[in-house]
């Protein structure tokens, strides 16, 4: 069985066609700059085999119809036809409390969508709809399964969603903690579970999703009960762009002493902030890395501050579970930076955690890096959102 995941943006398309008697992907890409100059498909297959077909991409639909010819192609394609895919399973990042299950899609929920969720991820949401609208079009007759990033934080208590603010805003605008990357949360909760040998319902984990946008959960007994991210992505975690937590009065001080619009407060907050607007230098963590170690205190100052936090919100949530079994990292910088695992995990061993330094030299793949003596594991876990999706999908198909 070939489950086809799609993970649409506003000028993008990505694509994962999975095998899921083995788990695999057997072709995966993306579709850059839809609708812009130059836009390009960039598709890998056979495992790694690489190739980029340059083509004026319109519109989603356009671009879908390229991914297709990829993955069809004689040469470079990985089935000989599109009815060797059994379904489609679309990415949403977050469709408030109208959508949170996975659900079948047709073309009333579309129209449902259309009208009801794109406020909750304006920058993704209208791209997500038109990805499947496009999918619809080209293949009626495939079922497919919309999986919702925020479902794995449907389980929050609501003294954990709620803010401090009069009750009738949650009422009326529905403002409340949604949280993101919930799929990888629940991916590498899961797959953590899995290699410790336990059942999710015996463990208490707090999953940290480290890259350009971070978060950290709280997973108690198989059940997320906290999460960083908020109402949106915004808050929590210092992030590549991202201010994470502030004092809200910071909010509108500022915009009065800048004279910004609301519009241009929020692109300040995510796209000028974080570890970019504190260092002056990048928002990859690696060329901070970099400044930092040629000497540029800036630098160093963002990366002290993405990890003193993170140490943070691990201490919080370990409190909000009542102790934790293993610590998992996961995402670009969680999987790969083993600097900034060791600078969270330094000073925690009056906690029970423990990182053992040699152990923390892997890099991009499934690892426990915690000591001998360590009371909590600590556990290096690649996401893999799309495996998360197709499985949610087949799932759902299924039944
Ligand atoms: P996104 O959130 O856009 O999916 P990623 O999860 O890839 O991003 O995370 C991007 C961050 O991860 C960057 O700060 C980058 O420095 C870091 N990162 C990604 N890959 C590596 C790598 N191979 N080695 C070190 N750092 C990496």
């Amino acid at each position: 069985m070939n489950i086809l995941v799609i993970n649409a943006g506003s000028s993008s398309l990505k694509y994962q066609l999975i095998d899921m008697t083995t788990e695999t992907a057997r072709a995966k890409g993306n579709v850059e700059r839809i609708g812009l100059e130059g836009s390009v498909l960039k598709h890998q297959y056979n495992g790694g085999d690489k190739v980029e077909i340059q083509e004026d991409v319109q519109d989603h639909l356009a671009a879908f119809k390229l991914v297709i010819r990829a993955i069809t192609d004689p040469e470079y394609g990985v089935i000989s036809d599109i009815s060797e895919i059994s379904a489609i399973g679309h990415r949403m990042v977050n469709g408030g409390e109208r959508f949170i299950d996975p659900v079948l899609l047709t073309d009333e929920i579309i129209e449902t969508m259309k009208a009801e969720v794109i406020e909750f991820a304006p920058l993704h949401n209208p791209g997500a709809i038109m990805g499947m609208e496009a999918c619809r079009k080209l293949m009626p007759d495939t079922p497919m399964v919309v999986v919702v990033d925020t479902e794995f934080f449907k389980t929050l208590p609501d003294y954990a969603y709620m803010y401090g603010l009069p009750y009738d805003v949650y009422e009326q605008y529905k403002i409340r903690r949604y949280g993101a990357h919930g799929t990888s949360h629940k991916y590498v909760s899961l797959r953590a579970a899995e290699i410790m040998g336990k059942a999710p319902k015996d463990l208490k984990l707090i999953t940290c999703h480290l890259g350009n946008g971070s978060s950290i959960s709280a997973v108690k007994y198989g059940k997320a009960i906290d999460t960083s991210m908020g109402f949106t992505p915004l808050e929590g975690l210092i992030m590549g762009t991202r201010s994470g937590d502030l004092d809200p009065a910071i909010v509108t001080y500022l915009m009065e002493k800048k004279s910004m619009s609301p519009a241009e407060m929020n692109d300040y907050l995510n796209k000028e902030s974080g570890i970019l607007g504190v260092s002056g230098v990048s928002s990859d963590l690696r060329d901070v890395e970099d400044a930092a170690n040629a000497g540029n205190k800036r630098a160093q100052l963002a990366i002290n501050m993405l990890c003193y936090r993170a140490k943070k919100y691990i201490g919080s949530y370990m409190a909000a579970l009542d102790g934790v079994d293993a610590i998992i990292f996961t995402a670009g910088i969680g999987e790969n930076n083993a600097t900034v695992r060791k600078c969270i995990c330094d000073g925690l061993d009056n906690m029970g955690i423990k990182l053992d330094e040699t152990k923390n030299k892997v890099r991009g793949k499934e690892a426990f890096i915690n000591a001998d003596d360590s009371r909590t594991k600590i556990i290096v876990v690649p996401t893999n959102e799309e495996l998360m999706i197709a499985r949610e999908t087949k799932a759902i198909v299924g039944a």
